[in-house]
């Protein structure tokens, strides 16, 4: 019965789970496990034939409804507790201490899902796997855990794609710069999903993974989304005397540091209080960073929709899109995003039937609910990056999720849970993911409060998310 856990789960009512045990369970277990009302039972379950790092949940409207159903036990209700957690590779952790240490976090922090990066571009290019980075993995696996590759899908440039002659595949902001040339804080880059040739690397490399590692369960998609920022200056020039005269103008600023890039930010506020003396006032400059506008997306959005785009610079197209066909721009993307989540999906299901695929997502405040003082907005995250990711879970494009939501307290953390819980038609596993960082550290305290508040949306768990979280 070593795959009750993962055999047993079957979509039931109000989005629970039946999950399936033994005949032999003896009735005792079952009566410590009903007894467990909201209550997280974290026991060991041998008794019941599955990890035992298993945790349990019982709802209020559990039912303890256990009958036999084909030799099983079905116990109606219960909740399969467990997390999840995102692991980059360290130079050190193939030793065996390091490698204790790391299971001993996984067992106490009750881990089934271990999300392993791997680098598609790599991959891609045809550079050797890190052995001893396998070697952990295949010890995971080994030991019972399951063990996924995650790839950061468009920000992962292939070194082959670096020259001139690949620019198109790169995407181009509301400005019309590319981040070819401009580089997001002088080094991010994202390839644009609507081209041919990236949806092939995608796929390409997703499919490679798993044939290379063949102990993996699938695919994690990170970065499965448009990037966006929206990046705003505001400067003082009451005291910036003679080169008042360098910034008036409604010209652009350009800010950056030799051999780490260079932005450009574009003026929207230029007061000057008088020439002569040269006194300022306040200037703003921003830098809208939307994406896709590079003409192979808006020529075939405009094709799709029977527009008839302006005639003028990259601009005038961006903002003429986003005011007379907003919406239909961002259902555009966000077809664009799930026909290559679709055809991943074909990829690595082609090299093994079973093999499941996971995304992260992202949404509008992960950064501000707390320290902008920026609540979730709705569909902020199809509005923002293109990620309508709740349609393409209702659809049956993917296994599991993880959602990022960071920097947030536990009560506010539940909220936006409940919010995207209330998304999916049935039952998809979400993983709560819940960063720790230095500037803004969860306690190990704390952390109950946060695998309450997973159980209470109904969430599978939580998601680990810090480069070296298991190794503090
Ligand atoms: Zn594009």
């Amino acid at each position: 019965m070593a795959d009750c856990a993962r055999t047993g789960m079957e979509a039931g009512k109000n989005g629970r789970e039946r999950f399936l045990v033994p005949p032999q369970t003896p009735l005792c277990s079952l009566g410590a496990l009903t007894a467990g009302v909201f209550g997280i039972l974290s026991r060991k379950v041998s008794t019941l034939g599955v990890r035992k790092e298993s945790s349990w949940r019982i709802g209020a409207d559990a039912g303890f409804d256990c009958r036999d159903d084909g030799g099983l036990f079905v116990l109606k209700g219960a909740i399969l507790v467990s997390n999840a957690m995102w692991l980059y590779p360290n130079v050190d952790m193939h030793r065996t201490e390091k490698q204790a240490k790391l299971h001993r976090f996984l067992e106490e922090h009750e881990v089934e899902k271990v999300i392993a990066h791997f680098r598609a571009d790599a991959v891609f290019d045809g550079k050797p796997l890190d052995r001893h980075w396998i070697d952990v993995l295949e010890n995971l696996d080994a030991k019972g855990w399951e063990v996924h590759g995650m790839i950061n899908t468009l920000s992962s440039i292939p070194d082959s794609f670096r020259s001139d002659g690949y620019r198109d595949l790169y995407t181009v902001d509301i400005h019309g710069v590319s981040c070819f040339d401009e580089p997001i804080a002088g080094r991010r880059q994202f390839l644009d999903p609507n081209h041919p040739q990236v949806q092939d690397y995608v796929c390409r490399s997703t499919a490679a993974i798993l044939q290379k590692v063949p102990f993996l369960r699938g695919i994690q998609l990170d970065f499965i989304r448009y990037y966006y920022g929206h990046s705003r200056i505001h400067m003082d020039t009451k005291q910036m005397w003679h080169n008042l005269r360098l910034a008036k103008g409604q010209e652009p600023v350009v800010f950056g540091r030799p051999g780490e890039g260079t932005v450009t930010y574009y003026p929207v506020r230029e007061t000057i209080v008088t020439h002569d003396p040269p006194v300022g006032g306040p200037m703003e400059f921003v830098h809208d960073y939307r994406y896709c506008f590079c003409p192979r997306c808006t020529q075939s959005f405009a094709r799709e929709h029977d527009l008839t785009l302006p005639t003028g610079d990259k601009t005038d197209i961006g903002q003429w899109i986003l005011a007379h066909a907003e919406d239909a721009w961002y259902d555009f993307r966000e077809r664009t995003l799930a026909a290559l989540i679709r055809a991943i999906r074909q990829s690595i299901q082609d090299v093994d039937s079973t093999h499941q695929l996971s995304i992260t997502h992202w949404y509008n405040a992960p950064y501000g609910n707390e320290l902008l003082g920026q609540p979730l907005e709705d569909e902020s995250e199809r509005i923002r990056f293109g990620q309508a990711w709740w349609k393409w879970a209702n659809e049956g494009l993917i296994d599991f999720l993880c959602p990022m939501n960071y920097w947030l307290q536990p009560d506010s953390f539940l909220d936006v849970l409940k919010t995207q819980k209330a998304r999916l038609h049935h039952s998809v596993p979400q993983y709560a993911g819940l960063l720790t960082s230095r500037d803004y550290a969860i306690s190990e305290a704390e952390l109950p409060r946060y695998k309450e508040a997973a159980a209470e949306a109904g969430f599978r768990g939580l998601c680990f998310f810090h480069y070296g979280t298991w190794n503090r």
